[in-house]
């Protein structure tokens, strides 16, 4: 997971909020996280936006000519004093939220949406972000990353409605109104489903097979729910799916199945079929409004894809090994009921339970087992080491810095004795923080008038430890350290002039390929002999050797129930001003495709919260797999050079991708490290799926379109 913030730029400016006020402390300072209170940061918000729309409004009236300096570079010096009260503001919403900060954050965050409108709509703006654009002989005169700038930034504008006439942004307008009312509705409609239906258990012979843990947990949702006595599965997936692993009744396993796989889609006011119709629709007729065939083709117009049917090809080329292999395993499972003459044939409320007992009768292994070895102290160290393998960076902690909570770290971070960057780390969790783990910047690198150094955190919520006791994580925990850090080594690793196009703030579809990529590390040599346990043992080679076979376990169902939601994403977005029928739609699409019987889509179109109740990920589930993608076939790189940390292969990453930020179409950028277009060979063989002969790059070569005269759908 990565958090995006507006990108941050050092500059001239006359702070009247001292979390306005240029930041103090060596390298360019650090936030002044001891200044902040909630009303000072509502406050600093609410003036850096008028700040800012006071220096776009002196872009816009510029008497001069416009060029590339005084209209795209200005941009890119504008909204420094936001962007200081940005990081403040993001940290106690994420880290530190209150219900005082949540009620500052529910007024803000409409105010900073019509903020972000006011730019888009800003017509003055625009007919010079145009006119620059237009023009073939400034744009000749620029290098590429200022070709790239003024591609990214105008292409932006266009896709948020900036060319269209004064009418029609009426109309976009009302669509992205009435649009923001359906998605909630959809979410609110879904949490309902969660909330109000759930799976009751009347007596304990309904308990069988359950933990003590899940059974305590029944219990006090029970009571919660005022059914003392009881027990209570919540509608959600994290109650609902580990009750589907364990439980031995199946009548009440198909019971619940049933409730969880139907949210959203029980009929009545609930219901979201029409919801989903009624968003699919508007949005078609927004991206034909903005010049697009499909949906599916704005929302890929600015990504590394490009052509939804380049994403489509993909995620076909996965679906049918993926199926094979799930068939395999449903055939293993059936073979254990037939064993206890079940008398039955799989269903989808059987397999998850009948599968784990695959997994134990297989490979012996419980997670359990390793956790003494992953200390978090030593897994930083560790994930320093190999960052030093890879990068050349060196982490040395740093004290006396203002931080907002005392579990929060400091390290400087220097290549070859130059400062780099600062890394904050917050790794516990508490009271007020969201869950998950996130990076995110405090500060993006640039380079435009003089050199800015970045700052970026890593957050997460691993269990505080006792008194005098290590923090150990699980194995998934650990590989989620190294997957937030890779996002950190991405910003840290950024060597580009404008904070636009910085460090992570790449493609949608690629920004996940770094961080997937340094999940790598934690399973090489130079890791592994630093997690010892607490009597300095190394993990056995025994039990490595059972998580590395275990590892391509149940991928085929993973991997279908994951691509068979992608697919039908992809496919609801490209069927254009239709009215869809999304029972039907879904029914017909998964039979064309061949769904196993035993298979459900991960998230129904009904309860599909990552494509209805926003927007981020509509016709974007795809991405997590495109960026898996890459991120393989970039260790395979080193897997063929016969060592995770070759030094050439590691030098040639840095120059090609990671440092490169947005400044290179993603495509460009791996071909300029691999020579070639990507691949699906590696990832194929990592879920242990076999890899066709013929297989050629899923991705495609489009050239990078020049940027000289260029016309837009404007
Ligand atoms: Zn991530």
């Amino acid at each position: 997971m990565l958090l995006l913030t507006t990108p941050a730029l050092a500059g001239k400016d006359k702070p009247m909020n001292p979390l306005l006020a240029p930041w103090q402390g060596p390298n360019g300072g650090v936030p002044p996280f001891d200044k902040a209170t909630v009303p000072l940061i509502a406050s600093a918000i609410e003036e850096g936006m008028a700040l800012n729309l006071k220096e776009i409004d002196a872009i816009a009236a510029n008497a001069a000519a416009p060029t590339f300096d005084n209209t795209y570079v200005a941009l890119e010096r504008s909204g420094v004093p936001l962007n200081r009260a940005m990081a403040v503001y993001g940290v106690w919403g994420g880290n530190l939220s209150t219900p005082e900060f949540r009620k500052v954050e529910e007024k803000l965050a409409g105010k900073l949406a019509a903020f972000s409108d006011t730019i888009v709509q800003n017509a003055k703006l625009f007919a010079r972000l145009k006119a620059v654009h237009d023009d073939a002989a400034q744009l000749g005169a620029l290098n590429a990353e200022q070709k790239r700038l003024v591609d990214v930034v105008y292409t932006r504008f266009v896709k948020q409605g900036a060319a269209l006439s004064p009418e029609q942004k009426k109309e976009l307008s009302a669509l992205n109104q009435q649009l923001a009312s359906l998605q909630t509705k959809f979410s609110q409609n879904q949490l309902s489903d969660e909330e109000q239906i759930f799976l009751t258990i009347d007596d304990k012979a309904g308990l069988a097979g359950l933990s003590e843990a899940q059974i305590a947990a029944a219990a006090s949702e029970a009571v919660a729910r005022k059914l003392p006595g009881k027990w209570v599965i919540a509608n959600t997936r994290s109650s609902m799916e580990p009750f589907l692993v364990n439980s031995e009744n199946r009548a009440l396993r198909e019971k619940g199945f049933r409730l969880w796989t139907s949210r959203g889609d029980n009929g009545g006011a609930h219901d979201n079929n029409a919801i989903a119709s009624d968003i699919l629709m508007a949005r078609a007729k927004r991206s034909k409004l903005l010049g697009y065939p499909t949906f599916a083709h704005w929302q890929l117009s600015d990504t590394m894809a490009k052509d939804p049917q380049a994403a489509m090809k993909l995620l076909l080329s996965v679906w049918t090994p993926a199926i094979a292999q799930f068939k395999t395993d449903v055939a293993a499972a059936q073979k254990l009921v037939d064993a206890e003459k079940g008398g039955f044939q799989i269903e989808p409320w059987d397999y998850r339970y009948y599968i784990e007992k695959v997994r134990k009768a297989t490979y012996d292994l419980d997670m359990n087992e390793v956790k003494p070895y992953l200390q978090l102290d030593h897994l930083r160290d560790a994930m320093f080491a190999a960052a030093h393998a890879i990068y050349e960076l060196d982490f040395k902690k740093v004290d006396g810095f203002a931080v907002f909570h005392p579990d929060v770290e400091v390290y400087q971070v220097t290549r070859a004795g130059e400062h780099v960057g600062y890394w904050y780390f917050d790794p516990y969790q508490r009271p007020g923080k969201r869950s998950g783990a996130w990076m995110v910047p405090y500060r993006e690198q640039s380079n435009v008038d003089a050199p800015i150094a970045t700052i970026v955190s890593n957050n997460s919520n691993f269990v505080k430890p006792g008194k005098g006791q290590p923090t150990t994580l699980s194995w998934d925990d650990a590989r989620t350290m190294f997957h937030e850090f890779g996002h950190a080594l991405h910003g840290l690793n950024s060597k580009v002039h404008y904070p636009t196009l910085s460090g992570t703030n790449t493609q949608r579809d690629f920004v996940e390929a770094p961080s997937q990529f340094n999940e790598n590390f934690l399973q090489t040599p130079m890791v592994l002999e630093k997690l010892v346990n607490a009597k300095g043992e190394p993990i056995p080679a025994s039990l490595l050797s059972r998580i590395a076979k275990a590892a391509t376990f149940n991928e085929g169902f993973i991997t279908a129930e994951t691509q068979a939601s992608a697919i039908v994403d992809l496919k609801l977005h490209l069927a254009g001003e239709t009215r869809i029928d999304t029972r039907a739609f879904e029914k017909q699409t998964l039979a064309e495709l061949g769904m196993p019987p035993q298979l459900v889509m991960r998230h129904r179109i009904p309860a599909f919260g990552h494509i209805f109740s926003s927007e981020d990920y509509a016709a974007g589930y795809y991405s997590y797999l495109w960026a898996e993608v890459i991120e393989h076939d970039l260790f395979a790189a080193f897997t063929e050079a016969g060592n995770p940390y070759d030094p050439a292969t590691a030098k040639k990453l840095r120059e090609t991708l990671m440092s490169v930020g947005n400044t290179v179409d993603g495509a460009e950028a791996f071909r300029a490290f691999r020579g070639r277009d990507p691949k699906p060979d590696a990832l194929l063989r990592s879920k242990g799926f076999p890899v066709p002969a013929a297989m050629g790059p899923v991705v495609p070569a489009p050239a990078l379109k020049p940027t000289t005269g260029r016309k837009q759908a404007d």
